[in-house]
């Protein structure tokens, strides 16, 4: 049916009444009238006002009272939730879409963005054309959205939210994440080079013809490596990291995602970890680790790059490795760019000649799909982290508050 065939049937009666009208006698509407009479019962809000509140309404009574009891709760949320629920709904979730090579959530969003364009459109010729007043299309779109957004909203909060309400990582493994001082940054940044500059130099590591790092076997194969690094890293923290679930999702239309500024993104509905394959070898293992340390339940985004950086430095492959010592470099170094300019050149000056060429890789990829498509994504992301209660894309930089924080255990217990 297409929409003009919708809009002709604007004075047909409403599917509910079909059946009534075939028992009184009457001639049954053909099958493309029946379609019709459906599309009338889409278009006419008041046909479904009831069930869709029903729906609403058990959506929201099943998900809000976990979502205040988390809120009030930090506690709740960490042993209850986090360790003893989140970990079963992760295993069941990846028992389902796990096994499956290509991301089940990408093939939804594409699906979902198809029949939703559809129906708008359908919706936007009706109007055009006059044969629905505004108010009714109006009251058709809020009554279809309404509980599409309630279920949305309350999977959500049930199959992942409640973990952005658990007590701050820095509290669970007892690190000092106090502001640090300019020295303490530099410090940092200039260990994490050294590391990065000595990962880099492993023999298993192979270069592309400019030099830069590649992989071996390609960037999909590279991604299902991801999960090794969980393994030491659960055996180490035990209580907050599970085993490896599903492995992270190469995503089909990575180059669209380069364009929206966006590396990787954690579907909570299929507990997929998605990875922008465009993305440079230097960064992509990071990436990967940081999309499962959301599948692990780290919520918040400057506490699953730490949870990746630590994946990264127990994973038994060179890359792997590498790449979670050259971001937490990068991120430290920035942080100490911004406090101490003079610093950040001495520390720049202490890279390997390898290491920039990886950078200049990363430069160049960055610049190639730089676009302000990309800052308007930034924004969206910046106001659903803001609407979970968080801080927003800015939060990012407090990765480098736990790096140094490390460190700082580190040399309060070496003395
Ligand atoms: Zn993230």
């Amino acid at each position: 049916m297409t929409a003009a065939d919708a809009a002709d049937a604007s004075d047909s009666p409403p599917a509910a009444d079909v059946p009534a009208a075939a028992a009184v006698g009457e001639p049954v509407p053909d099958a493309s009238k029946a379609d019709a009479a459906t599309e009338v019962a889409e278009l006419d809000p008041a046909v479904r006002w009831r069930s869709r509140l029903i729906v609403t309404g058990v959506a929201v009574a099943l998900a809000l009272p976990v979502q205040l009891l988390a809120t009030a709760s930090p506690d709740f949320a960490e042993h209850v939730y986090a360790r003893r629920i989140y970990p079963v709904v992760a295993t069941v979730l990846n028992l389902i879409t796990g096994w499956l090579p290509f991301s089940l959530a990408e093939l939804i969003l594409v699906g979902l963005t198809g029949v939703t364009a559809f129906r708008v459109g359908r919706a936007s010729v009706a109007l055009v054309r006059r044969r629905r007043r505004p108010r009714r299309v109006l009251g058709w779109g809020v009554a279809t959205a309404l509980p599409a957004v309630a279920i949305a909203w309350a999977a959500l909060v049930l199959l992942w939210g409640v973990n952005y309400r658990r007590p701050p990582l820095a509290e669970s493994l007892d690190l000092d994440a106090s502001s640090p001082t300019v020295q303490e940054l530099e410090a940092a940044a200039v260990e994490l080079v050294e590391l990065a500059n000595r990962l880099r130099e492993d023999p298993r590591i192979v270069e592309d013809a400019a030099g830069a790092i590649r992989f071996p076997e390609g960037a999909r194969e590279a991604l299902a490596r991801a999960p090794r690094g969980y393994e030491p890293l659960a055996e180490e923290l035990p209580e907050l990291i599970g085993p490896a679930y599903g492995p992270p999702k190469p995503v089909l239309g990575s180059a669209v995602m380069s364009y929206l500024s966006t590396t990787g993104i954690f579907i909570p509905y299929t507990g997929e970890a998605n990875v922008n394959v465009t993305a440079p070898p230097s960064r992509l293992p990071f990436i990967a680790s940081h999309e499962l340390a959301h599948q692990q339940g780290f919520a918040a985004e400057d506490e699953a790059s730490y949870v990746a950086w630590r994946a990264c430095r127990r994973h038994p492959d060179a890359d792997y490795a590498y790449s979670g010592a050259f971001m937490a470099a990068l991120h430290v170094e920035s942080a100490l760019a911004k406090a101490d300019p003079a610093a950040f050149a001495r520390v720049r000056a202490r890279w390997s000649a390898a290491c920039l060429r990886d950078l200049a890789a990363y430069a160049s990829w960055f610049d190639a799909y730089d676009t302000p498509v990309g800052d308007l994504s930034d924004a969206v992301n910046d106001t659903y982290l803001k609407l979970q209660g968080k801080e927003g894309v800015a939060s990012y930089g407090r990765l480098v508050l736990l790096l140094v924080a490390e460190r700082r255990t580190r040399e309060r217990s070496a003395r």
